[in-house]
């Protein structure tokens, strides 16, 4: 759904969207037993509210959980959409059966969620699993968030479009699909390489080592059963992206883990938004709110 800059009238929309899926599916409000919701972050999850997004302009401490508790009439949970991706893909998608994953969004920027022995580990002011801001170069590129060196600066796709913007030769196959350098973007590179161009695959090398230094971290502090990586790495594929990129981790951290670490495509595509809601919803380790 898109934002209209009134956060309630957005909520009304949500119950609106709601009861019609219900009615779709022959049921009622009466029916409904939890709500999930995944949301941009920063949120307060001791107060059900949304804390200035930068995405959602006019999202100002919306207390959207406890609003629409009260439009559905049942209880609801509100995670931030990194986690609610994470806790989507350990119970419908690519970690399915595992017990500990660290998912990785990988689209504009790269947000991540950990879902550690069957529950989302959050930390203080639920900033653990930022690991797209997790350094990979000293003094490097400058990031987003105004630090220097983060895993996201390299690999994010907003900060790849930047730079692809900036170096791309005028004969790589990347601008022309493009249609001029200044409109580069990781799409383009993906298909360069695909055919073969130098500058497209000498691009998607970098790309995998930087995001090879950020699993390694990864590995050494968490030895998750899987990495499960969306968005850019699943439009690469299995031959420009999972094979080389897990034979670098593979030489980068001790065999017993690298034998044991898968680093996975993320299995839920288009259907993600839904199913982080659903697995927002089904989380027992949020205690859920009554309705106000
Ligand atoms: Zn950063």
């Amino acid at each position: 759904m898109e934002p209209s800059g009134q956060p309630l009238a957005d909520v009304a929309r949500l119950r609106d969207d709601a009861l019609r899926l219900l009615s779709e599916q022959g049921a009622s409000l009466a029916d409904l037993a939890s709500a999930g919701l995944s949301l941009p972050g920063p949120l307060d999850l001791e107060r059900g509210l949304v804390i200035r997004p930068p995405n959602l302009p006019g999202w100002d401490e919306v207390p959207v959980r406890d609003a629409l508790a009260h439009d559905l009439g049942c209880p609801v949970r509100i995670e931030n959409d990194a986690n609610a991706g994470a806790l989507a893909e350990w119970r419908f998608g690519a970690g399915r059966g595992l017990a500990s994953i660290v998912y990785l969004t990988m689209s504009t920027g790269v947000g991540g969620g950990l879902v550690l022995d069957g529950r989302i580990y959050r930390g203080i002011e639920c900033a653990a699993g930022e690991v797209g801001h997790m350094p990979v170069e000293w003094d490097g590129e400058v990031c987003a968030c105004g630090q220097r060196g983060c895993l996201e600066a390299y690999v994010g796709g907003a900060a790849w479009a930047k730079r692809l913007q900036r170096e791309a030769p005028d004969e790589s196959l990347a601008v022309e699909q493009a249609g001029g350098r200044d409109r580069v973007r990781p799409e383009h590179v993906v298909d360069a390489a695909r055919r073969g161009d130098a500058f497209a695959r000498a691009e998607i090398d970098r790309y995998i080592h930087y995001l090879s230094r950020g699993i390694v971290s990864i590995a050494f502090t968490l030895a998750p059963e899987a990495v499960i990586l969306g968005t850019i790495p699943v439009a690469m594929g299995e031959a420009l992206c999972f094979a080389p990129l897990r034979e670098q981790v593979r030489a980068l951290v001790w065999s017993q883990v690298g034998a044991r670490m898968q680093i996975l495509p993320a299995a839920l595509g288009e259907d993600l938004p839904y199913l982080a809601g659903l697995s927002v919803a089904l989380d027992s380790s949020q205690s859920l709110t009554e309705e106000q």
